[in-house]
Formats: C-alpha cells, structure tokens, sequence
C-alpha cells in the first residue's frame, strides 16, 4: 500500500473525539517526532515545530484531530444508551450506525436504533427520527448488566468504520476524513521539509475539539504565536446530486481549495492573493470555495 494512503488508513481509524483525543494523538506523536521539536499543551494540541534557516515568519499550519461522535448521557433501566452528539451531526445518517464505547474496561460495540418503523403510523414514519429518541444498543438488557460491561455515563462514543479503497482506485471510503487529512498533511509538509531549506519556523498543530467550537485552535495559537497561520481542513464538493454551481463548484479531484469566506472567518487578502498567485505560478489548480451555511452546531 502507498505510504500515504497507509498513513490515511492509520489516522482515520484512530478514535478521537472532541475531549477523548489520546488514541488519535499517540498516532500523530509517532509519526511527528523525528520530524520537529514535540510539545503538547494543557488543553491537548500536539505542536511540532522545526525551524528554517530562519526563525520568523512563524508559519502555523493547523489541522483538528478530533472528529465527531457522541457521549453517553443516560443508561435506561433495560439496558439502553441515550447519548448527546460531540459535535455536528445530521439525524437522517444515524440510525444503523455501528458505534465503539470507550469504556474503563476496553472498547464496547454496539448499534444506534429507534423505535421500528412497524410500530409507527404511516405519518410518523415520513418523519427523521430524532436524536433524543434514539439509543445505543450494546445487546444488554439491564442498568446493571450495563454497568458489569463497563459503561459509563460521559464515556465517549465513536463511529465504527474501516478504511476501505473503492473500486476507482483514487477514492476511499472512512470515517473522520475531516479533519485527519489536515494533519496527514502537517506529517507529510514537515516530512518534505527534512531535506529542504526554508527561510522560516513552520508549526505544525493537531488540534483539539475543533468540532465543539474550535476550542484548540484557540488555545494552541498562543502557544505557536504565528505570524501567518494555514488551517488546513476538509472542504465539501460541490459535485453530487442536489448541488446547484452557484452554491458550489468544488469538484472531487480538482485541486485544493482556497476558502475565501465562512460565517467565523475571512481570510487575510494578502495572504489569499499569495496563494492563489502561487498557486497559477507553478500551475497547481486551485478552486476558491466558500462556506455561506450556517455551522449545524450553530443552527
Ligand atoms: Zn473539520
């Protein structure tokens, strides 16, 4: 296997979600520490910092390691888990989702269900089913067979998926692509940087609970105190059924994406003109992307 696909397969399949990053963290430390000066600080992030030939500008180049999943709120008295989502999650793509308890007693398995649509009036089942009137089912049928597994309210929940390559041959198929291709990328820029001379100080960030509202950004940005920063983070395409041009033309394959406005942020126009600049020069397709939707967390 290509080392790159291999190094997206190692870091999707890490668990991490918002406040639960250390799997998905040791994965990164791994492959980050023969390739900068490593720290971590008290919210998380992971900082690997190599200098240039010079020390300024500091160029930050952030991407979140967490991704989306959920927490235990409640166990039902027959054995059921209510859970709350860590971060956004769309309600029609829940129901049937395979999901791993972390538990103090090693990872638990279990599946998100619902009332079956048998029992429901033929109204009800035109309905998206909500995620208040979901569960997880770990195959228990007791609070107290419950708590013998080792599930625990607060213990935290991930999407059980494994990487597989589709038939293309250039796609694949995982959880938790956003954002852990933003930090394959810290690995692999830091990577190329070993052989090359570069008139700066380029800090790599993994971030933390960037899903529950960009918490690590905030904090790691005091700690690599940059002059320029690159968030690198997934984008949506455009190119599937349902999309109209003008709400987006990103197409999968055609280039990295330049976004040039969301609803928390607008980039320096310098730095935007730079890139795309740069970009043409050595004739590396850029699409500029825009994000108008208002986050689901936000919603
Ligand atoms: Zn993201």
């Amino acid at each position: 296997m290509d080392a790159t696909i291999k190094l997206l397969k190692e870091l999707t399949e890490a668990h991490g979600v918002p406040g639960y990053e250390a799997p998905i963290r040791a994965v990164l430390r791994k492959h980050l520490e023969s390739l900068g000066t490593l720290s971590e600080d008290k919210l998380g992030n992971l900082i690997c910092e190599k200098q240039g030939s010079a020390e300024a500008p500091r160029v930050m180049l952030a991407g979140h390691m967490d991704e989306i999943g959920f927490m235990v709120k409640h166990i039902t008295k027959e054995g059921f888990l209510k859970f709350l989502p860590l971060g956004d999650w769309f309600d029609q793509i829940l129901l049937g989702q395979w999901v791993v308890i972390k538990t103090r007693k090693g990872d638990v398995v279990g599946v998100i269900g619902a009332k079956p649509p048998h029992m429901l009036s033929p109204e009800d089942r035109k309905k998206v089913v909500q995620k208040k009137d979901m569960y997880i089912d770990i195959g228990a049928t007791s609070k107290e067979q419950v708590d013998e597994i080792g599930v625990r309210v607060g213990d935290p929940v991930i999407p059980r998926a494994d990487f597989v390559p589709l038939a293309s041959g250039d796609t694949f198929m995982s959880k938790a692509f956003d954002d852990r291709v933003g930090t394959a990328l810290i690995v692999s820029v830091l990577d190329k940087l070993q052989e090359q001379d570069h008139p700066n100080t380029i800090v790599g960030v993994a971030t933390v609970q960037e899903e529950v509202g960009l918490r690590g950004a905030k904090t790691s940005a005091w700690t690599a105190n940059p002059d320029v920063a690159i968030i690198l983070e997934s984008d949506i395409a455009g190119d599937v059924p349902g999309i109209k041009p003008e709400e987006s033309s990103v197409k999968l394959g055609g280039g990295p994406s330049v976004l040039i406005y969301d609803v928390r942020m607008i980039p320096n126009l310098k730095l935007r003109d730079f890139v795309i600049d740069t970009a043409e020069e050595l004739e590396i397709p850029v699409q500029l992307s825009y994000a108008e939707g208002v986050p689901l967390m936000v919603a």
